[in-house]
């Protein structure tokens, strides 16, 4: 049996990428240090792939982002230099960004309302594609790439798909060996588009023998017509992909066609299961006569290595493996199944387990997620506490975070400086914060989340049975990285998390503070979650400890909590069919978090405004204010909301922070304006679209200041 492996990390081990391009940008380093260092990482990962496995592209890199570089490919765009190329992907004339399927990837996205009538043509000396020149390139589709763009009418999808494959034809003459990538097969599809797949690609037949086509994600669910799909190769996602395993076994597989099978998990980094991996492959083997072992997603989702994390439980480690060793596992899997011995199961000693809380979430009842106090009820007590003016204003929570925040920050982790000192560090930013909130009038302050490096990342170290890790990095996007957490044990509290730091900053002023949490989805999304116990379990136990968190704010004069939800709509699974089961957690695991005192105004936040397929779900959450992106859309969003009669308050994030110009208030007035149509005005919040932490000072105070005068604009 032989193996396959594809889409491993382009950071490198010590975020060579990040530091290169960067690099570059900030003058550090010369066009020419650029391309070569990449080069190198493109070489090492080769090396990688070729230590453990058969078969791997060699053409995978990027300078930014595949789909720029599929829309750069197809010539849409037609960057000069590579000063050009950044333009597209940083700066004021910078592409949209948005979320790469069900991951916490992001994408450059192309829209073709600014490129009617573009003129496909394969645009092959692009130097973002001399990395692509080695033997075996790896493309992104073309039915992906026009699926995930945006701009592309229902009536003009056909003819823009039909006029791109031309161009993969051509692509095809140049190369004996082309991986395509169409993850897009495995999204809902309707019967006109997957007979558009097949028009489309029955183009390509002549080029049948250099075609290897990968899915991933989860199953096709026109597995009969892909098996025709010119291809010698296809390669099919085997675990989340269940439906895939399935058909194989009662159907069969081509006899012309090898099959690449997606076995070891490349979204999550717990060590792969040999022996279920061989049962899968036992079953495959009755029916396929040609198959080979592979990631069933691409290995980017995954920090390269587990050497040089030694601050890891050395317990915590045995069970881990990330982009390297799953190369070494498809190997592993490759040699037990080839010898036919079998290695033993995997220790399932469980580590860091907590009886006490796994009991707590096994009794739990239906009256936990429910709060005993109805909405309108809750406002009117709400409205005669707090006394807020129409439209009041607030913040989603971050301030800016400067040089000085960070460094104090690392200084304090490294321990070069004491606690104390670190506390009374955050409490002077505390202090100015406050006194600037008062300057400008907002209504609802916050704190500013200076002692915090990633929303996810400060909960992560605060909760038992979450570990994190040293240099577990991942890209977001382009060139910016993270630290996903590992959840791997029960999830408790032992202590308040962000208690002093909310209640030092209300004592200060009179005005309410926001207690600030991110909810239980949020911090499952970007993490790396255990499998041993139902993910529903691990929301319900996250949401215990963020009750607790409530509680202690309660119990310290805190009446206004925020519960950020930013990766609700994310978390979503890809398949429709799989969404009730999804969301009846995600929104039992919240309103678990908030059943606290009824006198507590429970704010929610999320950074989009795609709500029209799952306002239901959002609407079961039993907030009292949900604060979303307003100004990229315009205002309209609001519709979503008309139509379901919602009655919760709604604050409008009508200054986009993600743009560094400062938000003129008519613009804002006319957000407000447009969403002011149907919802009555007592409804309305004022406030940014997500939080300010990547902006500076200067813009943030003016623009708040703009925001204010909208608020008043709004009220007159
Ligand atoms: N409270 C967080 C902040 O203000 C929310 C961030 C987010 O939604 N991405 O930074
Ligand atoms: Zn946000």
């Amino acid at each position: 049996m032989k193996t396959y492996a594809y889409g491993f990390p382009r950071l490198g081990k010590n975020r060579e990428f990040k530091k290169l391009v960067e690099g570059f940008w900030g003058n550090d380093h010369t066009k020419e240090e650029l391309v070569s260092g990449l080069e190198t990482i493109q070489e090492e990962n080769i090396k990688r792939y070729e230590l453990q496995v058969d078969t791997s592209p060699d053409g995978e890199l990027t300078f930014y982002d595949q789909m720029l570089d599929t829309a750069i490919l197809c010539g849409v765009f037609s960057p000069e230099n590579i000063e050009d190329y950044y333009e597209l992907c940083r700066g004021k004339s910078a592409l949209e960004m948005t979320k790469w399927f069900n991951t916490n990837y992001h994408y450059l996205i192309t829209d073709f309302s600014e490129h009617a009538g573009v003129n496909f043509k394969l645009n092959l000396e692009h130097f973002a594609l001399n990395f692509k020149k080695g033997a075996f390139p790896s493309v992104i589709g073309p039915f992906t790439f026009l699926k995930l763009s945006k701009g592309i009418a229902k009536e003009e999808f056909k003819k823009l798909f039909l006029d791109l494959v031309p161009v993969y034809q051509e692509l095809l003459t140049k190369f004996n060996n082309v991986q395509i990538e169409e993850p897009a097969f495995v999204l809902d599809l309707t019967a006109e588009e997957i007979a558009l797949i097949k028009e489309g690609y029955s183009k390509l037949s002549d080029y049948e023998s250099k075609i290897t086509l990968i899915t991933y994600y989860d199953s096709i669910d026109w597995l009969e017509d892909f098996l025709q799909l010119p291809a010698k190769a296809v390669g099919l996602d085997f675990l989340r992909g269940k439906a895939n395993l399935e058909y194989i076994s009662h159907n069969g597989f081509p006899e012309e066609k090898t099959l690449i099978a997606g076995l070891v998990d490349a979204r999550n980094v717990w060590k792969n299961n040999i022996p279920q991996s061989i049962d899968k492959l036992r079953c495959l083997n009755s029916k396929v006569a040609d198959i080979v072992i592979s990631n069933a997603a691409p290995l980017f989702h995954l920090p390269v290595s587990l050497v040089g994390e030694e601050f890891l439980n050395q317990n915590l480690k045995n069970k881990l493996s990330f982009a390297e060793e799953k190369l070494a596992e498809i190997n592993l899997i490759a040699k037990y199944f080839n010898e036919k011995t079998i290695p033993a199961e995997l220790s399932s000693e469980s580590y860091g387990e907590n009886i006490d809380i796994k009991n707590k979430v096994k009794n739990l009842k239906a009256a936990d997620f429910i709060k005993p106090t109805a909405l309108a009820e809750r406002r009117a007590m709400h409205d005669e506490n707090f006394k807020l003016p129409l439209f009041p204003t607030t913040t989603i929570g971050s301030f800016p975070q400067t040089k000085e925040v960070r460094k104090n920050r690392l200084n304090f982790k490294k321990g070069k400086i004491l606690d104390l000192e670190y506390k009374q560090y955050i409490c002077s930013e505390i202090d100015k914060l406050i006194e600037l909130q008062e300057e400008l009038g907002l209504d609802v302050f916050v704190h500013g989340e200076f002692e915090r490096t990633d929303m996810v990342e400060f909960f992560a170290q605060n909760l038992e049975g979450i570990g994190t890790t040293d240099a577990g990095w991942i890209i977001s996007y382009g060139t910016r990285t993270y630290r996903p957490p590992i959840i791997f044990g029960d999830i408790s509290r032992p202590k308040p998390m962000t208690l002093d730091e909310i209640v030092y900053a209300q004592s200060k002023t009179k005005k309410p503070v926001k207690g600030m949490l991110t909810g239980a989805v949020t911090i499952i999304a970007w993490s790396f979650v255990r499998q041993d116990i139902p993910v529903s379990d691990v929301a319900y136990q996250i949401g215990l400890s963020l009750k607790e968190e409530i509680e202690d704010y309660e119990k310290n004069g805190i009446s206004i909590v925020q519960v950020d939800e930013a990766a609700f709509r994310e978390k979503a699974p890809i398949k429709k069919r799989d969404w009730p089961e999804y969301f009846e957690w995600a929104v039992k695991s919240f309103n678990l978090t908030i059943n606290t005192d009824s006198k507590t105004q429970i704010h929610t936040h999320m950074c989009y405004s795609e709500f029209s397929e799952i306002i239901e779900y959002i609407n079961q959450m039993d907030f009292d204010v949900i604060s979303i992106e307003a100004s990229r859309s315009k205002g309209d969003i609001i519709t979503f909301f008309e139509n379901i009669d919602f009655k919760r308050q709604v604050g409008l994030g009508v200054w986009d922070i993600h743009s560094p110009t400062v938000p003129p208030v008519a613009k804002m007035v006319d957000i407000g304006r447009r969403a002011l149509k149907k919802i009555p005005k007592e409804n309305f919040w004022i406030n940014p679209d997500c939080g300010l932490k990547t902006r500076n000072w200067d813009e943030t105070k003016e623009a708040l200041l703009n925001l204010i005068e909208t608020s008043k604009e709004l009220r007159k």
